[in-house]
Order: C-alpha cells, then structure tokens, then sequence
C-alpha cells in the first residue's frame, strides 16, 4: 500500500503546484472513515482507495482526481456524506465523488435489470466529467487484480462477467487500452480458466522453445530500421491470451492455427519517421495486404493514432506491426485520460466536458464507422437514467417528470402516485428528472390521475395511461351526477317513474342502457325537459321556460390548518372542493392553498408544506376554465346553455385570442365541487361549440 508521503510525492514529481494539504486531509479522511472495515484478502479497507488514487498518479491525473480516488467509497461505505465532503474538499471533489457514488449504485442491481448495453449508456450519460468515469475504470480494475481474494466463486463469477460486459467495453470506448487488457485478461482467467491454462501454458512453451524469439525479432527491425537512418525503439511482446482467445473463437481455429502470436511496436520520434519506418519494413519483408491501417492521418474517434501492418517474418511467421510516435502512443494507450493529466498543451479546462473533445476528434475524421460511433455515443445524450429505491434501472427520455418515470415503473403506481420523493427530497410529480436520480413514487389508492399532467408529461406510455384512467374516471362521475339529476327530474314528474318508463325513455332516445341516458343526462347532452318529454311524452308543455336555479351555496372549510388560522384559494390554479390540495405558509402571510400539481408550487421550496384536506360538507368555490371555441356564430349562446343546463354561475368570461378559426376563452365558474366541474368540463367536451375545454 502505497504511504502518504509516497502518493503526496509521486504527484508533486508531475505537478508542483499540488496542494499538499488537500491531498494529506484526504489521505488521512479515508483512513480514519474506512477504519477498521476491511477487504477481502484480510487488508484495512483503506488501502483500496489509495491503490486507486496510485494508479491515477500513474495517468498523472489532476489533484482533483487523486483526491476524488482517496474519497470514492466514503459516501457509500463510511458515514461521510457529501456535504461533509464538500465542506473539506470543495464543490468540484464533492461533484465528483457523487458522480462515483451514483456509478455503483449500478452494482447492486439484479441480473436482469441490467442489460450490459443499457449499462454502458447510463455510464457515458453519467459522465459529463470524464474524470468521474476514470476514477470508476480505476477502482474496478483494482478490484479485479484482488479479485481472487472473493471466496464466493458465484460472486467472483459475476464480477468478472461486469468487467467483461460492462467495464473493459467502457475503456476501449474511451481509449484506455492498458485498462482493457488487463481487466479482460483478469475476467478471462476467471469465467474460462481451462482456456486461460491451456493458452498461456502453450506461450510458455513456445518461449522455452523458440527462446528468445521475440527478442531476437524486434532486434533484427530495430537493426533494418536503423540501417535506413530510422533512430526508433522497438518493443516486442506475445499476443495477449485473451485476444489469442477471442481470434481462436471467432475463426473458428486451434491454437496452431493462429500464425500471429507475436506483436511489436515501433515507436518513433515524429511522424513523418513513422511513414519513413512503414516504407522500410515494407521493403525489407513481405506486407500482408488488407491488413494496413493509416490511423495516423485518419485517428480513431477516441484519439488513437498509429500505423498498422502486417509481415511475413523468414517465409513463414506472420508479425503485426505497430508504428507510432512516443507522443501517440501515450495518448493510445490512456486516451482520454491524457486529455486529463497535468499540464499538458492541449489540456481542456476544467467544464469541458470529454464528449466535446470527442466531437472534435469525429469531425475531424471522414471515417463511416467512426462517425456512426460518434453518433451513437449522441443518442446517450437525449436519455437519462433513473433509479427506483431498490435500484431498477429506467431509462427515460430527456426531460421526462416523476409522472413519467411512475408510469415506466407500472401503470398502477402510475394512476395513484400522488408525490414523490427525489434523492430523499419531497417534490412536486412535474419535476423533471436529472441523471441518476432516485425516485421513490408516493402512492396513494385514492388517488386518480390528472389531466393536467397531460401538460408535463414527456412519455407516450404515461399520456395513454392518463388519458384512458381520466376519460374512464369522467364517464364514471358523470353518469353518477346523471343519476342524481335523473333521480331529481323523476321526482317533479306527475307519476312515479318506474323501470318501464325507463325502458321506454330509453327506445324513444335511441340509447343502448341507464349508463347512455344518465351519462346524457350528466353530461348535459339532454335537457331536463327532453327527459321529461322522454319519459312522458307531453309532460313539460306546462312548465314555464326558464327554469331559476339558487345561486351557489359557499362553505369552505380546509383541515389540516390550526384553528385560526387565515387561508385564500390561490388565483393560479383554482382550488375547487375535491381537489387534492395542499398549503405554502410563509410567516405573517396567509396561507396559499394550491392544488397539488399547480405549476407555482415549484416557487414554494422555501415555503412550509401544509398537507391539507377540505372540510367535510366544503362546497362553492369558482373554477377556472379555458375553452377553445369554434368561430362561428352562436357558440357562445350555446355554451352559455351548457352552463344554465349545469346550473353553475358565470362569474367572468374573458376572450384571450381570436383567430379566424377559434376564439380562446377563459371562465370563472362558480361551482359546488370538482364533480361538478368535470361534468361540466364533459358536457364542454360533448358539445359542437367546444373543440377543447379543460381546467387551467
Ligand atoms: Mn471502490
């Protein structure tokens, strides 16, 4: 384990200007957080975090970055949290550390809540910083080096499959190669260990045998090179077991079959020596063609640059070649992350995000695959990520609320979520959420969706959903006060109405059953005295034209407040009886109550939250609607009628817009409660004059 004055000097030896304080706190904060917990192989748990914020120093990553290693399992294992991490180590480490935080939560998901595709997406959707991501790839390749310390070969098992699904696809993405390869040889040798034996025993063997071939190769380019005025370094190597493997699975071939195990690289000084060392090699042995690549002048989306090529060494040994300068090949091998280490030219600040660094390098290329790479990598971007309590994983389009992610959990919890809880936080179901959010849905079996929610939500399942339960849940309430109204006029009717004047209201009406005629009747679709005239005939031709309705009757009252104390109905979204409600109180003011998914509850986090209910019997209060009226004449008088047949009192009408084709209109209406409203909002809705109608 690496001591602190070791890890405060290997990062002073590349960036002097280190805070050695900082660096010191941090060093010290996971230690005494970790205490006595500890790892597997027996060790104190901290020297986990400090063997990744050694292999940071390795990459010469910022101060930032060392630091943020040091603190990566504090908040998840320790009882640090992140304020308190914030406090001691700024808002940038806490940022970070949190972004590290939310990336494992990825582990404790079930098998099949992660797709490994969904996974990588989430992660480079995580990683607006890539720093965050390089501090991820170093703590798994960690533990995969202590891997076999787990007892637990199932748990080992899994792991290994991760790295192999998830983490090594994640550093070839960002073009750290050196991780890859070992992460995959290490999962390799877990999850198949015959192949593992039988490969690398048969290295060894050749390297016994043949002794010192590689050597004696990369000696004999270093020498033709040389030769030719070429000053280079060549380093040779054998194939990595792993990639000797998936070449022998995906041909199809035996070990013997596969000619090129041996692999050099040739590294120059600039790159026009890397084109003049092609040309020599080129002539010197035999090229094997198809196998060149130029990506010196056309880089890989992720910024790797080299010259590829494959020899027929002494008539029968294949050879790869790698040629490239020294420079290029740093940046090979740890991508991105060389964008990150300390004091190098074309070092990004510090907000720039890894993505843009990537675009450039895109758009400077004219490759297909590569762009079509890049394009991939955008759709992350109109995507987020969110977690359930438990950890399941959604994915969400951008912009997606509470409401969109209930209904992506079920439909259920969708129609009787009520509010939800986002990162512990109580808050309005319209927020929109942000990548990595938990989201914990309130529900409640009373509860009934909104229409209004139609207003925020993003997602076509939750827009069916709400439509449907909103259209059932009106028809239902309708034909209810159809019933009573029904039960009223068959009161003021001559005779006793029984179930055969229903019947025969219902041939003279054309209707299929009572749920048609009540919901009619509801609705406002028939007139009490089309009624009365249906159900006999002649009946009404005494009644007098127009009928007087009493004004509305007000008794609001509201629990859930002290005795005493002053409310009003807020003028924003107009609260009527029945509606789910609550109250934003602010000292020496009155307070507000608001319909619980009114757009300015959002204004009212510094407000208390009151969580209110009407009063038993709370009746009249004034609705406000907006109506959108054909343009022609009579519309108006017609929704008047609808209105009079509804018996609810204009209090004001007001023309926001007009066009050629409709008239925008909003109306107060003086109502006994949201039933009444809705029916009144149905009847709207049933009617010529209305394209649309709703509540505001
Ligand atoms: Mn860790």
């Amino acid at each position: 384990m690496l001591r602190q004055y070791e890890l405060v000097e290997r990062v002073l030896a590349y960036d002097e200007d280190a805070d050695e304080a900082i660096l010191n706190r941090a060093y010290v904060y996971t230690v005494q957080k970790h205490g006595a917990q500890k790892r597997a192989s027996g060790d104190p748990y901290f020297s986990h975090p400090i063997e990744v914020a050694g292999l940071m120093t390795e990459l010469k990553l910022d101060q930032e970055t060392i630091v943020t290693a040091l603190l990566h399992d504090t908040v998840e294992d320790t009882l640090a949290t992140i304020d308190e991490v914030e406090e001691f180590f700024g808002p940038n480490v806490a940022r970070l550390v949190d972004g590290v935080t939310k990336l494992s939560k990825i582990e404790t998901l079930t098998e099949n809540e992660r797709a490994a595709e969904n996974l990588r997406k989430f992660f480079l959707a995580m990683s607006a910083d890539l720093r965050v991501l390089l501090v991820k790839l170093a703590d798994r390749l960690h533990n995969m080096r202590t891997l076999h310390y787990i007892r637990s070969e199932e748990k080992r098992q899994r792991i290994a499959r991760e790295t192999m699904d998830i983490y090594a696809p994640l550093a070839e993405r960002v073009g750290m190669y050196e991780y890859m390869r070992e992460m995959q040889l290490l999962a390799f040798e877990q999850l198949e260990p015959e192949a593992y034996a039988t490969i690398t025993g048969r290295l060894a063997h050749i390297r016994n045998q043949e002794g010192g071939q590689v050597d004696a190769i990369a000696l004999k380019i270093k020498q033709a090179l040389a030769e030719a005025g070429v000053d280079v370094e060549v380093v040779g190597r054998e194939k990595h077991p792993y990639s000797i493997w998936g070449k022998m699975t995906e041909r199809h071939v035996t070990f013997e079959q596969i000619t090129d195990i041996m692999a050099f690289r040739v590294l120059t000084e600039s790159p026009d020596d890397c084109y003049r060392a092609l040309g020599v090699l080129h002539q010197t042995w035999q090229m094997i063609p198809g196998r060149f690549k130029d990506y010196v002048s056309t880089p890989k989306a992720n910024g790797y640059r080299s010259l590829h090529t494959s020899l027929i060494y002494e008539n029968s040994m294949r050879v790869e070649v790698q040629v490239r300068t020294r420079q290029m090949h740093q940046t090979n091998e740890f991508g991105l992350a060389s964008h990150w280490a300390y004091k190098q030219d074309d070092r990004p600040d510090g907000q720039v995000s890894w993505l843009r660094d990537l675009i450039e390098i895109v758009d400077a290329s004219h490759d297909a695959e590569e762009l079509l790479e890049h394009t991939r990598l955008a759709i992350y971007q109109d995507r987020i990520f969110a977690f359930t309590p438990k950890g399941a994983l959604h994915q969400l389009p951008k912009g997606a609320t509470a409401v969109d992610f209930a209904y992506a959990v079920h439909t259920d919890l969708g129609n009787s979520a009520v509010g939800a809880k986002i990162n512990s936080r109580q808050m309005p179901l319209r927020t929109q959420l942000a990548n990595g959010d938990v989201v914990d849905v309130i529900k409640s079996d009373s509860s009934e969706p909104q229409l209004s929610w139609l207003g925020f939500v993003v997602t076509g399942k939750a827009r069916a959903a709400i439509r449907r339960a909103v259209r059932d849940k009106e028809r239902q309430e309708v034909a209810a006060i159809g019933a009573k109204l029904f039960e009223d006029i068959s009161e003021r009717m001559p005779t006793k109405i029984g179930r055969k004047a229903i019947k025969a209201a219902l041939k003279r009406l054309d209707m299929e059953d009572e749920e048609e005629l009540m919901f009619a009747v509801g609705s406002a679709k028939l007139s009490d005295r089309e009624v009365m005239e249906a159900l006999v005939p002649g009946s009404t031709s005494a009644l007098p034209n127009d009928i007087e309705w009493p004004r509305q009757e007000r008794a609001i009252s509201i629990r859930g407040l002290t005795p005493g104390m002053a409310f009003h109905l807020a003028d924003c979204c107009h609260p009527v009886p029945g509606d789910r409600i609550v109250g934003l109180r602010q000292l020496g003011k009155k307070v507000e109550v608001h319909t619980i998914d009114c757009l300015r509850l959002a204004d009212g986090v510094d407000s208390d939250w009151l969580d209110l209910s009407w009063g038993e019997r709370s009746t009249g209060a004034v609705g406000r609607l907006r109506l959108e009226l054909y343009n022609r004449p009579g519309t108006l008088a017609e929704i008047t009628q609808i209105f009079a047949n509804n018996r609810a009192n204009v209090m004001n009408l007001e023309m926001i817009q007009r066009d050629e084709n409709f008239g925008t209109f909003e109306v107060d209406l003086e109502v006994t409660d949201v039933a009444h409203l809705t029916q009144i909002v149905a009847s709207l809705r049933a009617s010529d004059a209305a394209a649309e109608a709703e509540r505001i």
